[in-house]
């Protein structure tokens, strides 16, 4: 393995694996690499491919913006999460394999060496980590802290039986957002006419 070094003009100096490993799951471990010491990068993802495993790149959700309210939706959505009018069809990008481009990396190598390097490196430590994991008072390497968490509320939240409609019979729970609260732009709800119309 050491034969690599040298060949890439970044050096891994660590990985770290979190094995999901459940039967049946393409996905099987999430894992962090750190270059020189320096850089840490996350969320890279070991799949088990037709091929073999492989290692995907973190990645983002590509998305287009609303025609009524400008919020962006994932392409493949038939709703806007803001105004619940109906969306198109988005023409949808291929790759060079001739699938939907539906993701964009965030960050990746540029050229096949590193890229090389990093998946075999990685793979390395993914059976490495494997072994490990079968043994007695196995702690995994990788560090969860940006694991999804609910957040607290510091205030008592509202029921908002004010809204509830007379003729409805849901619980007094609220119903879930249909999107996170940070992604709502407020100020830019003038077609906003759509919103009484969710079908469902
Ligand atoms: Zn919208």
């Amino acid at each position: 393995m050491l034969s690599e070094e040298g060949r890439s003009a970044v050096k891994i100096t660590e990985i770290r694996i979190k094995l999901m490993d459940e039967p049946g799951e393409r996905l099987k471990a999430f894992c962090s690499i750190t270059f020189d010491d320096s850089f840490v990068v996350r969320d890279l993802k070991i799949i088990e491919g037709a091929g073999g495993l492989f290692v995907a790149m973190p990645s983002r959700k590509l998305t287009a913006r609303c025609p009524a309210c400008r919020t962006k939706n994932h392409l493949r959505a038939q709703y806007c999460s803001q105004c619940g009018i109906r969306l198109k069809e988005q023409p949808i990008a291929k790759d060079e394999g001739g699938r939907a481009k539906l993701y964009a990396d965030i960050a990746h190598p540029i050229n096949s060496k590193c890229r090389e390097m990093i998946q075999s490196r990685v793979i390395q430590a993914y059976e490495e980590e494997k072994a490990r994991s079968l043994l007695p008072g196995y702690v995994p390497s990788y560090d969860d802290y940006d694991e999804e968490q609910t957040a607290e509320a510091a205030e008592p939240i509202p029921r908002p039986e004010s809204q509830h409609k007379a003729h409805t019979d849901e619980p007094a729970v609220p119903p879930p957002p249909h999107k996170p609260p940070e992604t709502i732009p407020q100020k830019r709800r003038e077609g906003d006419q759509g919103a009484e119309t969710f079908e469902s």
